[in-house]
C-alpha cells in the first residue's frame, strides 16, 4: 500500500509502500531525507497532519519503524 507522508512545515511530501501495515526503517530514512534534508533542523521529517493514522514503533532489531493505523 502506498502511503503520502507529509512535512507541513518545509510544505515537502514522500510516497513510502507499507507492507503489512508497516513502513520499514530504510523506507523511513529515505522520506526523512525527502521531507527535511536540513541539517540542524527539529522538525522531525514527518511534521503535521498526515493522510492515514501512523504510530512510531520498532522492530525486533530495535530500529524506528511506523505502523499504520
Ligand atoms: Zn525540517
Amino acid at each position: 500500500m502506498k502511503i503520502t507522508l507529509k512535512n507541513n512545515f518545509h510544505n515537502t511530501q514522500a510516497t513510502v509502500i507499507s507492507r503489512n501495515g508497516i513502513i520499514s526503517t530504510s523506507s523511513l530514512k529515505r522520506a526523512s531525507r525527502k521531507l527535511c534534508g536540513m541539517d540542524g533542523c527539529t522538525c522531525g521529517g514527518i511534521h503535521g497532519p498526515q493522510d492515514v493514522g501512523l504510530r512510531g514503533d520498532i522492530d525486533r532489531d530495535g530500529n524506528g519503524i511506523l505502523v499504520v493505523e
